[in-house]
């Protein structure tokens, strides 16, 4: 299929990071077996959600400042690399795509990215290393220096509206394919859990790659349950 392929679009989920060492919310002894996760109307309306918030964050920074792409982005990067997918579209915040070398232009992330912040009200973006430093002194984040918004890490939290742009680009992008590939999504996560079926609908072809079985297995022309990295690996291996 990826020889066949012209305009592949490659989907991926917390499964393609687990193998760099970020654990994934769904697998056993995933994130969410172990706390629950704070939706967007109780970080607005509470000022100690916000500081929870912001503790976990900071609690992950050392994972997500030192973490590396692993064999399964880069198999997706050579992907790109080689004119065989035109886009990837990911559900993950932890921007290892960009990292494995896959041009910025070319990611579209669904769920924003966690490695900065924004303003609530004005979209600006703000970094984070000041963000934690007025933490650490005044135990609560800054409010935004532009507009005295609420800061937030550039994430999109359960009950945030999805960023339009990167909706309309994933949609754009999903229409054009002709090989829809999933990576380690359990596809449960809507609306971006639509667009492996928005593929099918029109006509491309869908492969999933998971661990465990997912909400679209019987969709798919072809389902893998094995680990990204060397099946990915292998199949990019073998295109020429
Ligand atoms: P999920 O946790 O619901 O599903 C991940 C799937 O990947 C599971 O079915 C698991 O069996 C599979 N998997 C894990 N490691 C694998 C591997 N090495 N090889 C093959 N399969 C593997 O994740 P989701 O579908 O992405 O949805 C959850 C939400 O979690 C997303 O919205 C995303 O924003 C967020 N999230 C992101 C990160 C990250 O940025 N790395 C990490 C955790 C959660
Ligand atoms: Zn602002």
């Amino acid at each position: 299929m990826l020889r066949a392929s012209q305009r592949a679009v490659v989907f991926t989920g917390a499964g393609i990071s687990t193998e760099s060492g970020i654990p994934d919310f769904r697998s056993p002894g995933g994130i969410w077996t172990k706390m629950s996760p704070i939706d967007f109307e109780d970080f607005v309306s509470s000022a100690e959600m916000r500081r929870e918030a912001w503790r976990r964050r900071f609690a992950m920074e050392e994972m997500f400042s030192t973490v590396q792409p692993n064999a399964g982005h880069l198999a997706i990067a050579d992907l790109v690399r080689r004119g065989k997918a035109s886009h990837v579209i990911t559900q993950n915040i932890d921007n290892l795509h960009q990292q494995s070398g896959v041009p910025a232009e070319q990611v579209i992330e669904l769920h924003g990215n966690t490695r900065y912040a924004k303003c609530l009200d004005c979209g600006a973006r703000l970094e984070l290393d000041p963000i934690r430093r007025h933490f650490e002194a005044h135990g609560e984040p800054p409010d935004c220096s532009a507009c005295g918004g609420l800061v937030k890490t550039a994430t999109i939290s359960f009950g945030q509206a999805m960023p339009e742009l990167e909706m309309a680009r994933a949609e754009q992008a999903t229409l054009a394919c002709d090989l829809f590939i999933v990576l380690g999504s359990s596809l449960v996560v809507y609306p971006a859990a639509g667009f492996p079926r928005l593929a099918k609908r029109i006509g491309a072809r869908l492969v999933i790659v998971n661990r465990e079985a997912t909400e679209q297995d019987d969709l798919a022309d072809l389902v893998i349950h094995a680990a990204i990295g060397e099946t990915l690996g292998a199949a990019v291996a073998a295109i020429d």
